[in-house]
């Protein structure tokens, strides 16, 4: 079968890919072996403007944000599915210097879009224990991407236009300039493979990072929250009285499963925030896509141009992954030059 693009990884990335190449009217073909322990169906797909310790704006936020919110709502006509709630995030602030340097910053240039000068506690107030101060962030969201990526395989199926196993590098036919796979002919192969990459015997040259997260779902049945707290973890409300609570942060680990440690570390946490009771549905573990200069990774391989890989969505594939899945749709077929941040050139050379 004859077909414009094989998109090898159906998570968040080889989802957005294969929408945006489809809406330009190419033929894609999707090989993915579906692993709920995948970075994709554990995240809370929360899309937050105002990051870290010194409450900066993320990178590109103001492009990023609109974009991204316009490509979900597109995904949910598609699909007629619910998946971009836009939801405030209260911030706790533990201290006067915090509070200071809250402030400080709803006065530049920028900022006052994102950042309220009032914090709203909603029901937060009754059931938590109060921090110092709050801060409010507005333009934020809560992505559902495990749920996203989950009906486009749906979709995928329907059209006959996914194979549900493992890629085999070894059947993979780079002799001609096209791509042979079994009965599949493709122009191009493009790798969406997530942290698996690493395992990938065309791009493993490139320095994947990766790093492992662990968060809980569960119930509580007094909460009514509507915003997402970020207190000494993130609280995120879901559906029918479940929340997402997480993640743990750490570089170094054996594997991708969920660990005694993570788990009371971050029941510890929620102790210490709510106030009412609460209970533990279900433990999840999985790996970040990272790269060490925190950027995506786009490109084509360096000797097999019909080898391309779209990748290293980090810690942030809510907000990054439309906007970069687009931009990397816009090379593979209009040949438009890959901006420096992004391209895997700025880390040639294969060794
Ligand atoms: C705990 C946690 C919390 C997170 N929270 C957020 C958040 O709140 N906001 C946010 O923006 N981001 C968050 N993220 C990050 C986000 O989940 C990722 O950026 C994004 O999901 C990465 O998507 P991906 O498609 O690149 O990788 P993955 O989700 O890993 O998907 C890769 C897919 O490819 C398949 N695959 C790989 N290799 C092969 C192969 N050889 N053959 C067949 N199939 C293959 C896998 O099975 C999988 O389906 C979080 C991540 C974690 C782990």
């Amino acid at each position: 079968m004859k077909i414009d693009f094989l998109i090898i990884g159906q998570g968040l990335a080889g989802t957005l890919l294969s929408h945006f190449l489809e809406q330009a009217g190419k033929r894609v073909h999707v090989i993915d072996h579906f692993d709920e322990r995948t970075a994709t169906q554990a995240a809370a797909g929360i899309i937050n403007p105002i990051t870290g310790r010194r409450y900066v704006k993320s990178w590109r936020v103001d492009e990023l944000i609109p974009f991204a919110r316009a490509t979900y709502r597109k995904l949910e006509s598609r699909l007629s599915i619910s998946i971009y709630h836009e939801r405030n995030i209260l911030r706790a602030l533990f201290n006067t210097r915090e509070e200071n340097d809250w402030l400080a910053r709803t006065a530049e240039e920028g900022y006052d879009r994102y950042m309220l000068d009032a914090a709203e506690l909603e029901g937060y107030a009754a059931c938590t224990v109060p921090a110092y101060s709050y801060g409010e962030v507005q333009h934020s969201a809560q992505v559902e991407v495990g749920r996203l990526a989950r009906a486009y395989r749906v979709y995928l199926r329907e059209q006959n236009a996914i194979t549900e196993e493992t890629f085999d590098y070894e059947q993979l036919d780079l002799a001609g300039k096209a791509v042979l796979y079994g009965e599949l002919e493709a122009q191009t192969a493009v790798f969406c493979e997530g942290p698996r990459a690493k395992q990938n015997p065309f791009f493993s040259y490139l320095p994947f990072g990766g790093a492992k997260g662990e968060v809980l779902i569960i119930r509580i049945p007094d909460g009514h929250f509507e915003k997402i707290l970020k207190h000494r973890v993130f609280i995120v409300p879901l559906q029918e009285g479940l929340y997402w609570v997480g993640s743990t942060y750490s570089w170094n680990y054996e594997d991708a499963n969920p660990t005694a440690e993570g788990r009371e570390y971050l029941e510890g946490r929620l102790r210490d925030i709510l106030q009412i009771p609460f209970e533990v549905v279900e433990h999840r573990a999985a790996i970040r896509p990272t790269v060490k200069d925190r950027r995506p990774f786009l490109g084509r391989h360096p000797q097999f141009p019909q080898l391309a890989l779209f990748n290293g969505l980090g810690a942030k594939g809510a907000s990054l992954g439309p906007f970069w899945a687009r931009h990397m749709a816009d090379f593979l077929i209009k040949n438009v030059t890959l901006e420096e941040a992004v391209d895997i050139g700025r880390f040639h050379t294969q060794g």
